[in-house]
């Protein structure tokens, strides 16, 4: 058998399904020119993957295999393999975004296409309602998932002997029309981005040091300044370290629950999106859909709200592409309840910024936060974020890290919207709503809009 290993989202020698079939093998990464040409020249996302794609091939090479780069549009790259090779066929893990499902079924009519089941824990019809439908509630299907953990074999798949295809492949090779640019070397700067300072972090040690502290997560996870969660998600989203491998050092913990239901949470969304393709841009449920207005958007997008959580936590995003999960629950029901935006807006402007971003999870959670989504999350329930941050950030030293302008303002003044609107603070501007009105006019648009 003549195999295209295609890495995505497996980047990783370790418990990898892609290197578990014999025979004479063409290990491969393509930068795909249909997802690269719509990013900014400063995206962090491509300096991180640049460096693990870099990563693997280094330690493919200690198995005798090296990766091959390509540039360009995977349907071009897949034909111009298939003109030196009669390939059986192409391995890939299943991605179930739009692009991702077309895109492979495209390539599937050239050739023969082998899904292979490893970005998540779950195939999509593993766990399903008695009458073969999906679970549109998280506890129910967690329920049901939790006891098919009990009998899935979760054990790490093995190196098989394979062979590298001699090719006549450069290391690196670029699929462009234009003859000038496929010439050219894969670099970042040659891809067209500024590298950004990323560090690729060890995501094993990262999971050996939460396990040392997994016990107090369930009760640590929600507050802003704790560094209470694995910090997984960047790892996990890019295959660096594989869902199974973390799902089986949690499950040999006796205090894990609350984790491992974290763990399922990623699937559910997953499986979510598999099922409603059509929820990656439009409501569930409700058709009210916000109100497009530019300049309470700019302010959101600068960290100018004048509410110093949500504040803080765009600056998180904006210096270091991550955010805590609770940040992110405040900020995306300030979107789209306070502000009143379009979610969608705040789902692409996420996708644009977060390292760990992850079509599912950020499209989900948004509509969750919305209210217009796949589970019962009812709209007329509306954080508070001045209520969040007093509960969360008590003492301020979460906003205080990222706003230092307001390094010298008490802290229960942080929390406190009447005095930030009656107050000028050098550097910070006033709030831009007021939550109480802003909440009771989400609610009565929702109503209408029923
Ligand atoms: C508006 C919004 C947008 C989000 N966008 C993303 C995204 O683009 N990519 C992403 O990976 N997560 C997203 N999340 C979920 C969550 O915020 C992150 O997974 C989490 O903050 C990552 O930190 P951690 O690795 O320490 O997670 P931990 O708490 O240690 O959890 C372990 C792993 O479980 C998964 N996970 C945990 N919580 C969730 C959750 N609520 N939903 C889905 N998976 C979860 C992640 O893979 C995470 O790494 C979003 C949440 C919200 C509210």
């Amino acid at each position: 058998m003549r195999r295209i290993l295609w890495f995505r989202r497996d980047l990783r020698i370790e418990d990898n399904p892609l290197l578990s079939y014999e025979g004479e093998v063409l290990p491969l990464f393509i930068f795909d020119t249909n997802i690269l040409d719509s990013l900014d020249a400063e995206d962090k996302r491509v300096s991180y993957i640049f460096k693990a794609v870099l990563e693997l091939k280094e330690k493919l090479r200690t198995l005798g295999l090296d990766l091959k780069l390509f540039y360009g549009d995977p349907l071009d790259v897949i034909d111009h393999l298939l003109q030196e090779y009669a390939f059986d066929e192409v391995v890939a893990s299943g991605d179930y975004d739009s692009y991702a499902k077309e895109r492979d079924k495209a390539i599937s009519h050239k050739l023969h296409f082998r899904y292979i089941q490893d970005t998540y824990i779950l195939k999509p019809s593993d766990v399903l309602k008695e009458d073969g439908s999906p679970y549109l509630v998280f506890t129910p299907f967690y329920k049901k998932a939790r006891l098919a953990l009990e009998s899935k074999d979760l054990s790490p798949y093995g190196l098989a002997k394979q062979g590298l295809l001699a090719s006549s492949y450069e290391t690196m090779s670029t699929i462009q029309k234009d003859a000038a640019v496929s010439q050219r070397e894969i670099t970042l700067e040659n891809l067209g981005f500024r590298p950004q300072e990323i560090l690729l972090d060890d995501p094993r040690k990262r999971l050996s040091d939460f396990l040392k502290k997994i016990e107090l997560y369930a009760q640590k996870r929600d507050y802003l300044q704790e560094d209470a969660g694995s910090s997984l998600s960047v790892a996990l989203r890019f295959g660096r370290i594989g869902i199974r491998e973390v799902l089986r050092a949690a499950l040999l913990h006796p205090k894990s629950e609350a984790f491992v239901r974290q763990l399922l949470f990623r699937d559910f969304y997953a499986l979510m999106l598999f099922y409603f393709p059509q929820i990656q841009t439009q409501n569930y449920k409700y058709a009210f859909n916000g109100i497009e207005d530019r300049e309470k958007f700019e302010r959101f997008c600068r960290a100018q709200t004048g509410v110093p959580i949500v504040d803080a936590a765009i600056q998180e995003l904006l210096s270091f592409g991550t955010m805590h999960n609770r940040a992110r629950m405040v900020v995306a029901s300030f979107f789209t309840k306070d502000l009143l935006l379009p979610w969608q807006w705040g789902e692409a402007f996420f996708a644009k910024h977060l390292l760990d971003y992850d079509a599912a999870s950020n499209i989900l959670s948004w509509q969750w936060s919305a209210g217009t989504g796949v589970d019962p999350q009812p709209y007329f329930r509306i954080f508070n974020p001045y209520l969040q941050s007093k509960k969360f950030d008590k003492e301020g030293v979460y906003i205080k890290r990222y706003l230092p302008q307001l390094q010298n303002i008490e802290a229960k003044y942080l929390h406190d919207e009447s005095f930030l609107q009656a107050t000028e603070i050098p550097n910070y501007p006033k709030p831009i709503v007021s939550h109480k009105e802003a909440a009771k006019q989400a609610i009565e648009l929702f109503k209408q809009g029923m």
